[in-house]
């Protein structure tokens, strides 16, 4: 593993049973990650991005074990969390952090702005009382808050507001990794990229590491150094940023870029439409997972599962024509 890797997924799988038998004995199951292979660079924001119920929220918390991985290897700093105990990962956990879509969901409404930052803090029993009030002031100002602010309550804040509480939280413990899962997605367009610049801010003051998953793949594009697309569970395709909206190689990414309006001068389109539906991830098609919808999809597409392969440096792609 390179010394620059912070996290390696190793085939990271996570099925949940969707129907039993009366005996309780599970007859089926959702595919939701489907043996997902990937580096994490430290210092990096690598994005992920795929139509709704692709898996990439799965993929995030999986990553983080908030949800068990059913398979794969998560090796972290060296380590598999997988192989590590609950007392272990819980001291682990202040290394990894996740920032939630909807921040109002994710603030209790009954405690104050000092209390919901402290929280790590007091679960953790770091500090005593008044150097967890200085950890909170000094965390308010890095996201922009006031020390006035400190014994309101979420209702008296707007939406971009509330998400600086809760990104304060998610770095008081210092943590070096962050799923950010649609982090601004809830959020009034105006305010979007306030939030975004913060999170680049923070990100270089505090060395983070990002893992930022959304639909919206401006977004992705504007936070991201790389991106890693998702179809049904898989990776399509991985590359740097640039690689990927410049010359993307995958059938599904050139459909996705196509959707995206054009705001530059002399950007062509690709002509790729993205036609019918996802399918089931519970009975997903055969071979590339993509066939039903691919334009370019040939015999061998419905029989071979194409792997993600490395065809130009740092660029992988899971099409057997790319
Ligand atoms: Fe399309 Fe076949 Fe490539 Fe899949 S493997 S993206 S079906 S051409």
């Amino acid at each position: 593993m390179s010394d620059n890797v912070l996290l390696s997924v190793k085939h990271l799988t996570k099925n949940y049973v969707s129907k039993k038998s009366f005996f309780g004995k599970p007859l089926s199951y959702v595919h939701a990650v489907d043996d997902v292979s990937l580096d994490i660079f430290r210092g990096e924001t690598l994005g992920v991005v795929g139509e709704s119920g692709c898996g990439k929220s799965t993929l995030g918390r999986s990553i983080l074990r908030l949800i068990e991985p059913t398979s794969g290897e998560l090796i972290y700093n060296g380590k598999d969390l997988r192989g590590l105990n609950k007392e272990e990962m819980r001291e682990m956990r202040k290394k990894l952090q996740l920032i939630f879509q909807d921040p109002y969901a994710s603030l209790n409404p009954r405690m104050t702005v000092l209390d919901l930052i402290k929280a790590p803090l007091d679960v953790f029993n770091i500090g005593t009382h008044d150097e967890r009030i200085e950890r909170v002031l000094e965390m308010m100002k890095l996201v922009g808050l006031t020390e006035e602010q400190m014994n309101r309550y979420p209702h008296e804040f707007s939406g971009g507001q509330r998400q600086r509480i809760v990104i304060a939280r998610a770095i008081i413990l210092s943590p070096e990794f962050v799923v950010c899962d649609e982090p601004v997605s809830a959020l009034d367009v105006s305010v979007r990229a306030q939030v975004l610049n913060l999170l680049k801010e923070l990100q270089a003051k505090r060395n983070l590491t990002y893992m930022f998953i959304s639909h919206d793949l401006s977004v992705v594009k504007y936070i991201s150094d790389r991106i890693a697309v998702m179809y049904l569970g898989r990776v399509v395709e991985l590359a740097t940023k640039d690689a990927l909206y410049d010359t993307p190689l995958h059938p599904y990414t050139k459909a996705l870029l196509e959707a995206i309006p054009l705001p530059e001068v002399g950007r062509k389109r690709s002509g790729m439409q993205l036609e019918g539906d996802v399918p089931s991830p519970i009975n997903p098609p055969s071979g590339c997972y993509f066939h039903t919808r691919c334009p370019y999809a040939k015999d061998i597409c419905s029989k071979e599962k194409p792997e993600l392969k490395e065809g130009r440096p740092g660029h992988w792609c899971a099409c057997h024509f790319a």
